[in-house]
């Protein structure tokens, strides 16, 4: 495709940058979702009170690929004005940004990637600069700007998601086709699933060791190790929360497990502290009030400014979600969480260094699941030297996922959710707090009877 986009405003005639839709009068068709419009509204609200003097510089953009959706992030110097509209016929998504220059390239799309096929861009009226993404099929659009942060200043995200059934709705359906087959002449025991949620990803790179590691790379790969190993265990099945390099927000990550009927959330981290020389895994869970220690304190608020950095937009303030997790008063779930969290921190003390040789609590956002036991494993600190470079070994990757699992059996040893292989060989449970699991997990279990 022969195209170009311009630093300054006046060359390349428009019709030969944009092919199928004609600059001057702009769009023929247009759709545009009634919650970008408000979006749109209360953004342009926002920016029309910042002066700007000349074009915003746009100096960077990046494209994530999530199986659900595309992510494009543009770095604007600035707050910006823009609109989103798509065209059909061949289908695309239009972005306009007012008084606005693109320098650099715009990243090519992924091969794989279901809805974008690319990216262009051109100048459009002398100053404005429009962006186009080429589809493979009609899509919902949003788009949001984000304030900087630590890792990245002012960003215009744009997520294109598709307008049939989401990824995540097929998925779910195939999950419980396949667990409610049953064998002929006989009721097969479900399998017991485990969310394996690889912290951070996509815009969010999560804690960077002195080395250049990233923690979003060393999560998923330990994640990934983890849900192999699970996935060879009889009676036990992983669903990987993420299995790629995208942003899913926190509360997605909840909802992706609760989705999928989860027994166990289990989510991977390698994080950082201020002092280097601190070292050694710990394993977290929801606390209620306080922070156990300094420690556990600083590094929920650390996790959880992932939203604010990966970028979570408006609208997702208000999903329904939001209602349930600030009411977390499951203390059945408390309790298994802290019970699942001991069986795997001694399996992790087997193995080498703990930080602290107690579970440790904080409030991170991701535990907050009212019906899924959760915990957050701090595999090791990136922040020192030694750690890092055992976290990139694929050996040590290995290990730890080894004693994961093996703190994770014990737990469902202990505890079977009902109609479990786990629950059929049974060894008695040491004491009453079985009789509190079926409360737990009677949710997923009504659900999954229920479709049978
Ligand atoms: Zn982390």
């Amino acid at each position: 495709m022969s195209w170009c986009y311009s630093l300054s405003n006046d060359f390349c005639a428009p019709k030969t940058l944009f092919r199928g839709f004609d600059m001057a009068s702009g769009p023929t068709r247009t759709s545009i979702t009634a919650s970008l419009a408000s979006l749109s509204a209360l953004l342009l609200l926002s920016v029309s009170l910042v002066a700007t003097a000349g074009q915003v510089h746009i100096h960077g953009a990046r494209i994530w690929n999530g199986p659900d959706h595309t992510r494009v992030v543009l770095d604007t110097a600035a707050p910006i004005r823009h609109r989103v509209f798509s065209l059909d016929d061949p289908h695309r998504l239009v972005v306009d940004i007012t008084d606005a220059r693109l320098s650099g390239d715009l990243p090519a799309a992924a091969v794989d990637d279901v809805l974008v096929s690319g990216l262009r861009s051109g100048v459009r009226q002398g100053d404005d600069l429009r962006v186009v993404l080429d589809l493979k099929q009609p899509v919902k659009a949003k788009s949001f700007q984000l304030k900087p942060n630590g890792t990245y200043g002012h960003r215009l995200v744009i997520d294109v998601s598709a307008r049939s059934l989401p990824a995540q709705a097929q998925l779910a359906s195939r999950a419980a086709t396949s667990t409610a087959s049953a064998p002929a002449g006989g009721v097969r025991d479900r399998d017991v699933i485990i969310a394996v949620d690889a912290g951070h990803g996509g815009e969010d790179p999560g804690a960077i060791g002195a080395g250049g590691t990233y923690e979003k790379h060393v999560t998923l790969a330990i994640s990934r190790k983890l849900a192999a190993r699970i996935n060879r265990q009889q009676g036990m099945r992983a669903v990987l929360i993420r299995d790629g390099d995208y942003f899913i927000s926190l509360r997605q990550r909840i909802a992706k497990a609760r989705a999928q009927q989860a027994d166990l959330f289990v989510s991977i981290h390698a994080d950082a502290f201020k002092d280097r020389r601190v070292r050694g895994s710990s394993v977290y869970t929801l606390s209620n009030g306080g922070a156990t220690s300094e420690a556990a304190k600083w590094l929920a608020e650390r996790e959880n400014r992932a939203d604010l950095i990966g970028g979570v937009s408006l609208a997702e303030q208000n999903d329904v979600l939001a209602g349930v997790l600030l009411d977390m008063t499951q203390n059945a779930t408390l309790e298994h969480s802290s019970i699942a969290a001991e069986r795997v921190l001694s399996k992790l003390r087997a193995l080498g260094d703990v930080h602290q040789t107690r579970i440790q609590k904080a409030g991170f956002a991701v535990l907050k699941s009212p019906d899924i036991p959760s915990m957050l494993v701090e595999t090791a600190f990136i922040s020192n030297p030694d750690e890092e470079k055992r976290l990139r070994s694929g050996n040590y990757q290995q290990k730890l996922a080894d004693s994961l699992v093996q703190g994770i059996i014990d737990y469902f040893e202990d505890y079977p959710p009902p109609g479990t292989r786990f629950a059929r060989d049974d060894t008695p449970s040491g004491d009453d707090l079985g009789a509190v699991l079926p409360g737990v997990h009677a949710p997923a279990v009504a659900d999954h009877l229920a479709r049978r």
